[in-house]
């Protein structure tokens, strides 16, 4: 059953049975407006005392932000993941246990139901290992996506093996500091089904160097007019992917020395995962870390982790990168940045990531004049400058190419979901022409059976 990311980008869960047992393969946040509270809120299409296991394919909020609620409304077993990944969820369910699940609401879940969750945590042996889950068999693959994201291999016996290859978020081949998606599939890997993201799955990103060019340009033009640079990111994975490249920037003088301000404590305690998980980083990273350097360790960069260190970073007079989350501004302390900064001219904006529909980012990648935030309006005289080069999911060709080299069984299907609907159709016409493959486009709470 595709119980989410089915005709959005957010809220991926899907719910696997077979032989009395099932699987949920992630359970995360939907995200943007009333709608996705309601969404939220709603009962799970499924019993989830009856579930045998959860398996997550990575710890971002939008796969794995409401596991507590399925121990609160019945779920007893594990939930499995990559090492890291189950690192990164925690700090991810933490973080929703304090925050308003809507903006005169309570949290989604108590701090309760989270300690609940840790204790089911069961790590996953790892890329390429396999794990008996009930009668389920579940091997992960690297998906270069953030630290420990993984594609969810799911096999089981019906007269003959058969398998679905759950993609998660795929990540971007040359991204910074972890490996890049698997490329390389062995024929014993071949599966019957594929559920793939298709989150950009109507166009392609502009490469990273030429990314790379124009963030200098917005750096350059912040230190000589003294404007801060706001970069609203994803806590995990993006922020971490941008002081990387801030510190290469700034390192090789390539730009001048400006300060660089992490604020928020779950984007400071993602980098500390970061930190301690050198397993899943690259060659690159290895060869930095070797030298004596470590890739997440900066000279001008200063952490704000509570709220006065906070403050502090508002009255900071400009020039200053202040990174912040959340990545879509629809929470978290970007937020504030955003309203204290949006009227004057001096101020940039860099849209490093994906911006969802009906979320803040989206108003000011789309010129809106004027926003509303936390019930004030406020005029955009900012410079907004959207720069996707950077971003943590493949593009259209990324996408394709990570298809092409995927072992199929003949016959298989592909489900396009983890998109918005033109994306999801233009993606799923692309794999029918190139690569003949059958797919099908599900919408929220479909069922299918796989025979
Ligand atoms: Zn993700």
């Amino acid at each position: 059953m595709f119980a989410g990311a089915a005709g959005g980008v957010t809220g991926s869960c899907y719910h696997l049975t077979f032989d009395g047992a099932s699987l949920v393969i992630d359970c995360g946040t939907f995200q943007g407006g009333r709608i996705a509270d309601e969404l939220n809120q709603r009962p799970f299409p499924f019993d989830p005392a009856q579930v045998t296991a959860v398996v997550l394919t990575h710890g971002h909020l939008d796969h794995a932000g409401r596991v507590p609620l399925l121990g609160d409304l019945g779920f007893e077993g594990p939930v499995w993941g990559h090492a890291a990944t189950l690192d990164i969820a925690m700090l991810i369910m933490e973080d929703t246990a304090k925050l308003a699940a809507h903006s005169d609401g309570p949290p989604l879940y108590e701090r309760g139901a989270v300690e609940r969750t840790r204790e089911r945590l069961k790590r996953h042996p790892g890329y390429g290992k396999r794990q008996q889950i009930g009668p389920f068999t579940v091997e992960l693959f690297d998906a270069g996506h953030i630290l420990g994201s993984s594609h969810v291999r799911v096999s089981w016996d019906d007269g003959g093996e058969r398998a679905i290859l759950f993609s998660g978020d795929i990540g971007v081949v040359g991204s910074p500091i972890i490996k890049d998606p698997t490329s390389q599939w062995s024929p014993e890997n071949a599966v019957d089904y594929v559920v793939t993201e298709s989150t950009y799955g109507n166009r392609n990103h502009p490469d990273r160097a030429a990314a790379r060019e124009t963030f200098k340009d917005v750096i350059q033009h912040a230190i000589l007019d003294g404007g801060k640079v706001l970069v609203p990111a994803f806590a995990i994975g993006r922020t971490q992917e941008i002081l990387f490249e801030l510190d290469q920037m700034i390192q090789s003088g390539e730009v001048g020395r400006i300060p660089v301000v992490v604020d928020g404590p779950l984007s400071m305690k993602a980098t500390d995962v970061y930190r301690r998980h050198k397993g899943c980083y690259d060659e690159d990273a290895h060869e930095q870390l070797a030298r004596g350097d470590h890739p997440l360790d900066m000279d001008s960069f200063m952490g704000a982790t509570d709220g006065r260190q906070s403050s502090r970073v508002s009255d900071l007079r400009g020039p200053a990168i202040i990174i912040a989350g959340s990545g879509m501004c629809s929470g978290g302390r970007i937020r504030r940045h955003l309203a204290e900064n949006l009227h004057d001219p001096k101020t940039d904006v860099v849209l490093v990531g994906y911006q969802g529909a009906r979320t803040l980012g989206r108003a000011l990648e789309d010129g809106a004049e004027e926003v509303w935030i936390d019930n004030r309006q406020i005029p955009v005289r900012a410079r907004i400058t959207r720069i996707s080069g950077f971003s943590a999911h493949a593009d259209q060709d990324g996408l394709a190419s990570w298809h092409g080299a995927l072992a199929r069984k003949p016959g298989a299907t592909t489900f396009v979901t983890h998109g918005e609907d033109e994306a999801r159709d233009v993606y799923a016409r692309l794999l029918r022409d190139r690569f003949d493959a059958r797919t099908a486009i599900p919408q929220l709470d479909d069922v299918v059976t796989l025979s």
